[in-house]
Parts: structure tokens; sequence; C-alpha cells
């Protein structure tokens, strides 16, 4: 397997043709045929990735050659590692029968450093890595802009697999996406700002106030009841030393005073979690509250606050939109402001 992507390569075949050439005649992957050996069902489909073949076309091994001290770990304590440069590397040549020569090696590592950088020019786009295909929950791939300016968003293994039946389009127009979506967003974030939220939050806090000063209430009566039986013990302590109670008579009340005591340690545990999580929540409001403010602020979003409160966003192969936000609140409004379907279909701007 490793010959013939040697040959085909040299023969002048891209790394995505080769890819394709293997795929088509069903010779298993290297995951696929590692997991195999280790039992467990692969999620690739069985087909070739042109970075697998790319990865082969560059590895030593295959000429006989180990190398070692490609990389270093960062520290003695850290798990860290980081790339060592090529003339640091460590090679031992001859180490084992070669299936590559030397020679056909040199060629090919000359050939794919001179493409190197020649590939397609990076975009970057405001819902770029967001976007999912619903039905194979691979990523969504933005193309650059035809020839009419139009850009489109499409299942990335579709692009890459489907002549393989693998998933489906999911074609929509990027631009008219974009637009619409921060629409519906700027739409979702003015309603969990809108006055009528905003009274409800008012009035939510102040009940969770008195809520937080009757739990601090509960913890302080929990201390004093155990400061008097701590009193209790000692007097008892004192009853016993002038031969008032029995030993007996000690042991028995002291021990129930003691589980008395621990009980209560108890209940200041458990309220004084209640209080921490109350705060938690009202961290993370108050969190979503500014992002909101400094999103609908904004005329033009980034990328960044973008990401800050949306996860994900799934696209279904009849343009239907899922949203998933990073913060239950809007989760739960988002509904209201998403249609079932939208015309995402090859319409210009
Ligand atoms: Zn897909």
């Amino acid at each position: 397997m490793v010959k013939l992507i040697y040959e085909k390569y040299l023969a002048g075949f891209g790394t995505t043709q080769i890819a394709d050439y293997l795929s088509k005649h069903k010779i298993p992957i290297p995951s696929d045929y590692n997991k195999k050996k280790r039992g467990t069902k692969s999620l690739t489909y069985g087909l070739w990735q042109q970075s697998t073949v790319r990865f082969i076309l560059s590895n030593e091994i295959y000429t006989g050659t180990v190398i070692q001290g490609k990389r270093k770990k960062v520290s003695f304590k850290s798990k860290k590692f980081i790339d060592l440069p090529e003339e640091d590397w460590v090679k031992v040549e001859n180490m084992h029968e070669p299936i590559i020569s030397k020679e056909d090696f040199e060629r090919v590592k000359k050939i794919i450093n001179s493409t190197k950088g020649s590939r397609t020019v990076k975009n970057d786009y405001l819902f770029k890595g967001l976007l999912r295909c619903y039905d194979c929950k691979g990523y969504i791939g933005i193309r650059s802009p035809d020839k009419n300016g139009n850009i489109y968003g499409r299942c990335q293994r579709y692009g890459r697999f489907g002549k393989f039946d693998v998933c489906s389009p999911h074609n929509f127009n990027y631009q008219v996406f974009e637009e619409q979506m921060l629409e519906v967003l700027r739409n979702v974030c003015k309603e969990y700002t809108n006055t009528k939220k905003l009274e409800e939050i008012a009035k939510q806090s102040k009940a969770k106030k008195s809520q937080e000063l009757n739990i601090k209430k509960q913890i302080d009566s929990f201390k004093e009841e155990i400061e008097k039986e701590t009193r209790k013990l000692e007097v008892m302590y004192d009853d016993r030393l002038a031969g008032i109670i029995t030993l007996d008579e000690y042991i028995k009340n002291a021990n129930r005073i003691k589980e008395t005591v621990k009980g209560y340690e108890q209940n200041i545990k458990e309220l004084e979690q209640e209080l921490s999580c109350n705060s938690d929540k009202t961290k993370k409001e108050s969190r979503l509250s500014n992002l909101i403010e400094e999103f609908l602020n904004m005329e033009k979003p980034t990328k960044e606050i973008i990401r800050e409160f949306i996860e994900k966003i799934e696209i279904h192969s009849d343009k239907q939109v899922d949203i998933y936000f990073k913060f239950k609140p809007l989760q739960d409004l988002k509904n209201n402001f998403i249609c079932a379907k939208k015309d995402y279909e090859r319409k210009a701007k």
C-alpha cells in the first residue's frame, strides 16, 4: 500500500486523487486497521483522507530510517511536548528493510515542498467554525466567493466524500444566512433585555436577596446551638470532676451532645453550599447581561463575541437552522424567533 502511494504520487497523481483511488479499491485506512486490531468501531466511513496520504508520503520510516527526538517535553514536570527543528532530530539509517528507496523519498519530498503554501486562501467569516451539518454532525465549509461574488456553505463531508454517497449537500447562501442569523441573534438578545425581563430579573434578585439573608440567619442560629451544646459539655465535665455525675452518665451524655453537634455542622455545610450555588448563578446571569449589552451596541459584531454565547449552529438539509446557545435563558427564548424554515437557498444578496 505504501509503495502504491509513492508510485502514484511520483507518476503525477495528487494526494486527493490517490486517497480516492484507495477508497474506491476498499483499501483499509490506517486508523481502521489499527482499530480492527483493538476491536473498536470506526466513524470515518473507511474513506481515505488526503492528509493521511500526505502523512505517509512524508514519513521517513519507510526508507528504513528511524527518527527520534522530533519532540521534547517542555519541562521535567510538564506533560506538554514541543516540536523540535529538523536539524535537531536523531536519525538512524538502515534500521530495518526499506520499502521506499531514499531517492524516491527525496523526490517526493521535493514535490511536496514545492506545492506547500499554494493552497486555498483563508477567509475569515463571522460564523466560521460554528456551523455543523445536522445530518452527519461534520463541519459546514464556507467556500470562496464564486464569479458572481456569492459565498456558499456546504457540508464538508459531502464536499469531500459525496461521490461515495456520504451525506447530502446542505447548500446555502452564506451571505444571506449571516445577515438573517444576526437579525435573529439581535432579536433574541433584545427580548432578553426588554423591560419586562428586566423587571422580572429585578424581582427575582429581590426575592433572591431575602432568601440569601434567610439562609445566613439559619447558619447563625445553628452556630449558636453548637456553642450552647459545647458549654453544656464543659459544665458536665466540671460535674464529673466534682463527682456529681457518674462516669457512665458522663459518657452517655457527652456522646449525645457530640451527635447533636455533628448534626448541626452538617446542616451548616448544606446551607453554605446552597449559598455558593446561588452566587455562581447570579454571576453567570450578570455576565450574560453584560455580554448582550456589548453585542447589541456593536454595529458589526465580532467573531469573538458570537463565540461567547453560541455553542454551535446546525444546518438541516431543508435549510432549517438550530442554534445552540451557551446560556440557558437564551436557549429558552430562541424558539420565539426561529421560523421552521428559512430560505437561504441560492438567493443573491
Ligand atoms: Zn453532512
